[in-house]
């Protein structure tokens, strides 16, 4: 177990204004405080936090940071409170372990409608102090180098979650060592197999070529040095996770040794960065499509270098990163190398909250408020954890990062969610692209938008920026719920008609609570989804009033049942060329009410029609001589009396379908396929049964404007000879 003076060594080396005594009196505080208390390992409990506390003093971590990590698992798992620490070590330092004590209560692996909720307060937790991140993703780093003493059961669970946020967000932060170290752990643990070849045939790829690395480096540090550049070049080895994750994306083996070793210059100038370039570029043939400069435009994290690959020394392919000594601290300390202290060591250091990593963290916790749900939250926020950049612009110049794979649907929200809603088009580069389209870095992107917009709801598949998925998501149910409050208020309206009584918004209104409902409109969508009956809506405004029955549809004349209903049926309606204007308008299915066709053999315009409500999906439209009806006749409440709106209905085509029966000679159905595209039907499908030596059966689904365009496909057919029945089929 580390000692005393070693902690405060390890500090001193890179802070020699620490403050001694304060680390003193925290190591003896929370060896008394965990007293005899043991870990899995067997080890003595305090091992932990001095653990976590020394890879913090990696990071060059200020005395508030180490002290907290020394202090973080006593007030949760000892005696100590909040306020001993604070009385103690002072206000700072007691507000880094109550965080870090919030963080630890939560157990993310639980159900999966806690683990959104656990990372939501997880965030928060470190909205405060960005610190308690840090010894956060610490303290897991050890519990993960620890992680073989767990029982194997609760092993994979750590890793997952691991995997699934703790590496990524350490990623995020710009700490690459410590994400990469966090993936390798899981990997290891989740497919141990998997993890045990690949590093074998590394550490042999590796003994097998070692004189190569060593000479690539010393070839390439040596060219460079001929033309002024003193630089540092330095193999190093993939770990097993990336290489993994490159055979998964690519789906290849790893063959080659530029698959597992890469090479990174560092340069004493930003000027020798491009210069480093110039020269490798010149000595050695460059690999197209390599070359990425994230010095230009640095990523999220503030990751800065510049990526190339070569045809280089021993005809190898060799991966290049060329960065500053300072690039080289930001890629590996990440948001830790930034100004953390107070101290004033390290003048040089940006203040943190002008780093981007520290910029999309305050962004991600900003989300949080507008986001309702935490395991949508979680998933978005996952997607974008794992997510490059490409860097876009608007047409002001204004810079809009995104994640690869973005569209200009994302780039739209991101500018703002009116432009998301809004958007109709887009010009790339002043061109017109689609608008599911991938983003390339540097694209210009104008947004066209048209006012009164909904965007569909199949968007919400294809973006990738968890903005623009809630925000489709929200506008598509408002829309549907527009949508049920629209028939909603048919079906109330014409409910209190029925009654003979007078509906109006302020009567609903005052009949609110008698509803248990907090609004009309939720009134009104609610009896449009079929969850609220209009009866009981009605009886709510006027208490006196007694449907001397539910609402049935109108009875037909005397003694004219419809065919189609079982015997005896007490449904009746309303004979062909009856129409009653009160009926429900349908406009088709893109009109403005959730409309769907009752699936076999449905209606099409012109047909009689009758509409079933289906709670929370709508109005389902049969003909009126439907057999599938006989199966709501005891629901009277979910019928809805309903008629086409020719005028409105668009230009759009309906299934239906019709049977017949044709001669089996050659060239039969040639003709009858003939016939139906002469008059403009669509075959959607035809399905064939042969019943006799002369006959077959045959089911085609059209696709018909409405009932006269079918009608005239099935005059027609009847006129040839080869068809010898035929009948339209209503299921
Ligand atoms: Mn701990």
């Amino acid at each position: 177990m580390m000692r005393q003076y070693e902690l405060v060594d390890r500090v001193k080396a890179y802070n020699p204004n620490c403050d001694e005594a304060l680390l003193d009196r925290a190591y003896i505080y929370a060896m008394k405080a965990h007293g005899t208390q043991k870990r899995a390992s067997g080890a003595p409990y305090f091992s932990h936090p001095l653990e976590v506390a020394a890879i913090l003093t990696d990071l060059r971590l200020d005395d508030a940071t180490i002290v907290a990590a020394v202090l973080h698992d006593t007030v949760e798992d000892t005696e100590s409170t909040v306020d001993d620490i604070d009385r103690l070590f002072g206000t700072e330092i007691a507000s880094l372990v109550d965080g870090l004590t919030k963080i630890k209560k939560l157990d993310f692996v639980s159900k999966k409608a806690t683990q959104g909720e656990n990372f939501r307060k997880l965030l928060l937790a470190v909205a405060e102090d960005v610190r308690v991140l840090l010894v956060k993703l610490a303290d897991r780093l050890h519990n993960m180098r620890t992680l073989h003493f767990v029982p194997p059961a609760k092993r994979v669970r750590i890793a997952e979650e691991t995997l699934d946020i703790y590496a990524p967000l350490a990623g995020r932060m710009g700490m690459q060592d410590m994400r990469e170290e966090l993936e390798d752990l899981a990997f290891q643990n989740i497919k141990p197999d998997a993890y045990g070849t690949i590093r074998e045939r590394l550490e042999r790829l590796t003994s097998a070529n070692s004189g190569l690395i060593s000479e690539i480096e010393s070839v390439l540090q040596a060219r460079l040095a001929e033309r002024g550049i003193s630089a540092m070049v330095k193999g190093r080895r993939k770990q097993p996770y990336s290489v993994w994750k490159k055979m998964e994306r690519k789906s290849v083996s790893f063959e080659q040794l530029s698959d597992v070793f890469g090479f990174r210059v560092i340069v004493d100038s930003l000027d020798d960065c491009y210069r480093a370039l110039g020269i490798v570029h010149t000595a050695w043939p460059m690999v197209p499509g390599r070359y990425k400069d994230y010095i230009s435009t640095p990523k999220q994290n503030d990751y800065r270098s510049i990526h190339t690959t070569v045809i280089g020394p021993g005809h190898q392919r060799a991966e290049l990163q060329i960065r500053t000594r300072a690039m080289d601290r930001v890629a590996e300390f990440g948001i830790a190398a930034h100004a953390l202290y107070k101290d004033g060591v390290d003048p040089d250091r940006r203040p943190l909250d002008d780093t981007a990593a520290y910029r999309w963290l305050r962004h991600t916790i900003d989300l949080l408020a507008e986001n309702d749900n935490p395991e949508e939250f979680l998933e978005h926020t996952k997607l974008e954890l794992f997510h490059d950049q490409v860097f876009c612009f608007t047409p002001k110049g204004l810079l809009i990062a995104l994640p690869r794979g973005a569209t200009p649907i994302d780039f739209a929200y991101a500018v703002h969610t009116k432009v998301g809603n809004t958007a109709v088009g887009c010009k790339v580069n002043g061109r017109i692209a689609p608008l599911l389209s991938e983003l390339q870095n540097g694209d210009e992107v104008e947004i066209i938008r048209s006012e009164g917009q909904t965007p569909p709801s199949a968007w919400e598949a294809l973006v990738v920026t968890g903005k623009a998925r809630a925000a489709i998501r929200r506008a598509t149910r408002a829309a549907v719920r527009r949508q049920y409050a629209g028939l909603g208020r048919q079906i109330v309206e014409r409910a209190f008609e029925r009654a003979g009584r007078a509906f109006s918004e302020e009567a609903l209104k005052a009949a609110l609570p008698r509803l248990a409902r907090t609004s009309v409109e939720d009134v009104l969508a609610a009896t449009g989804r079929g969850e609220m009956f209009s009866g009981d809506v009605v009886r709510a405004v006027y208490p006196d009033y007694l449907d001397e029955k539910k609402p049935a549809p109108k009875q037909a004349p005397a003694g004219k049942g419809w065919f189609g209903l079982k015997k005896g049926s007490h449904m009746k309606f309303r004979l062909p060329g009856d129409e009653n204007p009160d009926a429900i308008p349908i406009r088709g299915l893109n009109g403005d009410l959730p409309v769907t066709l009752a699936p076999e053999g449905g209606a099409v315009p012109g047909d009689r029609i009758v509409g079933i409500l289906n709670p929370g999906e709508g109005i389902t439209i049969y003909p009126i001589q439907s057999s599938a009806l006989a199966a709501y006749e005891n629901e009277p409440d979910r019928w809805l009396d309903v008629r086409w709106d020719m005028e409105a209905i668009g230009v759009q085509r309906f299934p239906a379908k019709i049977q017949l029966k044709s001669i089996n000679e050659p060239g039969t159905l040639a003709q009858i396929t003939h016939v139906i595209a002469e008059h403009g039907g669509n075959i959607d499908n035809i399905s064939m049964a042969r019943r006799t030596p002369d006959f077959t059966d045959m089911t085609i689904d059209l696709a018909v404007w409405d009932l006269k365009h079918l009608n005239a496909i099935i005059a027609q057919l009847r006129g040839k000879s080869v068809v010898s029945k035929i009948e339209r089929f209503i299921g």
